[in-house]
């Protein structure tokens, strides 16, 4: 088998060097072609991490929350192996693994930190089982490529029977991450915020799931929300309710970037706090910094450099990444569903000085072709969010034009994302926030790091 893994190497290598001098992202083909010449690939490479694997799955958050946490793990002295651009399908998820191998198919790490597709889990778990599982949240995504979300949980809880010492580390503010563990019967701890933030403006519109309970189906009781469906609940009927939180957020602040403290229940019982701060923004940022702490102490690390990771974090992957133009300051995010738009517009108005904001919308294939979800979406509460101009782009800019204007907004149409880059500059924007869903994030990421140069 030597000489096939081997094989295998130099194809994803070759196959992921042509597509970059195609100027292609090559890291998905790469794995797919390798796994051709070698199926069992993926499982041999994943058998010679020495310590732990962990996947993070769930709607928004995975690539922040993986980053973060192999920012931690290899702040302990380790090696990890990671899929850091997020093409977290089983090929992207085989690229991983082979574009770090040796070219004899050797790997040379302590962890790996992976996050999966929560439909792609599938088909990945028959090549390794995680050892943990982070679980970030269950939104509505992209309804024409996962369906309605018990749809989203049914694949998920097939991939992880398959891995039946898998321990559960989720959001238990999120009641269907909550359920899902329950469940599920593997064993599971919870992180979360257990009382509400007045500092932090959510919307008032916003489509919850969950409202039933998944085991008796009666109506839940919310003491509050802090988004989407995330917040505290209990049913009235049959008991369940929000788990206790073995990591629990306190004392949040939002202005001048993220300070909060982490309670940490022991397993004797005791609690200890510990003050983060973080130079990222946006409040539901607060769940993946809290997901991925989590993670590292299960790890039982000490964590001693984390206060330097946060203050340093720079993401690098259109996820709240900023660029300079000219004299502009460029904020890019990624926004795909409701949940995480809503969450995107709260982040603007975190922010409340003059700005302006491009949205980009397309409908390929990876961002599903119904966009129906963008009427989902409370886009009136840019009305009072300090914007100053609006443009709209992508494949869908003239829907996404007939959106804003339901909302009473004005927005100019420009077609291309640079040529709305370029519209904005001369309009003397000094603060731009871009908006892009999954397809254009590439491209639009490109664009800008492109022009910071020029
Ligand atoms: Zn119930």
């Amino acid at each position: 088998m030597g000489f096939r893994r081997s094989l295998a190497v130099i194809t994803a290598r070759s196959v992921n060097f042509i597509s970059r001098m195609m100027g292609k992202q090559g890291v998905t083909m790469a794995g797919k072609y390798a796994l051709k010449v070698y199926p069992n690939l993926l499982k041999d490479l994943s058998s010679q991490v020495r310590e732990k694997i962990i996947v993070t799955c769930g709607t928004n958050g995975k690539t922040t929350t993986n980053n973060m946490m192999a920012a931690f793990i290899k702040s302990e002295g380790k090696k990890v192996i990671i899929n850091s651009t997020g093409s977290n399908m089983l090929a992207g998820v085989v690229s991983a693994f082979v574009l770090s191998a040796s070219l004899g198919g050797k790997i040379d790490c302590d962890y790996a930190c992976i996050e999966v597709d929560e439909a792609s889990a599938r088909r990945v778990f028959p090549h390794f089982k995680p050892d943990y599982m982070v679980l970030t949240n269950l939104f509505r995504d992209q309804l024409d490529r996962y369906g309605e979300i018990d749809i989203t949980m049914n694949l998920l809880s097939e991939a992880l029977d398959m891995a039946p010492d898998c321990k559960l580390i989720i959001n238990a503010d999120d009641v269907l991450a909550a359920s899902f563990a329950k469940k599920s019967g593997h064993e599971f701890v919870g992180f979360g915020i257990d009382k509400p933030c007045s500092q932090f403006r959510s919307s008032e519109n916003e489509i919850r799931e969950g409202r039933f309970c998944l085991f008796c189906g009666s109506e839940l009781k919310y003491d509050f929300y802090h988004f989407s469906q995330l917040g505290s609940y209990a049913c009235p009927n049959c008991g369940f309710k929000h788990p206790l939180l073995k990591y629990n957020a306190t004392d949040v602040s939002l202005s001048k970037g993220l300070k909060f403290a982490v309670e940490e229940k022991s397993d004797s019982g005791d609690t200890k706090k510990r003050a983060l701060s973080s130079n990222y923004r946006g409040f539901y940022n607060i769940y993946n910094i809290l997901a991925s702490y989590a993670c590292g102490r299960e790890l039982k690390f000490d964590l001693n450099k984390i206060d330097k990771i946060l203050n340093n974090f720079k993401p690098e992957n259109g996820r709240m990444e900023s660029f300079k133009v000219r004299d502009c300051n460029i904020l890019l995010n990624l926004a795909k569903n409701p949940a995480g738009f809503n969450q995107n517009i709260s982040s603007v108005m975190e922010d409340e000085s003059e700005k302006d904001l491009i949205v980009v919308i397309n409908d390929n294939a990876q961002d599903g072709h119904d966009i129906s979800w963008l009427w989902d979406v409370d886009f009136e509460r840019f009305a009072d969010a300090n914007v100053r101009n609006i443009v709209v782009s992508g494949l869908r800019a003239y829907d996404m034009q007939l959106r804003f204007k339901y909302s009473e907004i004005e927005s100019e149409a420009v077609m291309g994302v640079e040529d709305a880059i370029n519209h904005m500059l001369k309009k003397g924007s000094k603060n731009l926030y871009i908006l892009v869903n999954y397809t254009a994030l590439f491209s639009t990421r490109g664009l800008l790091k492109g022009m910071e140069k020029r």
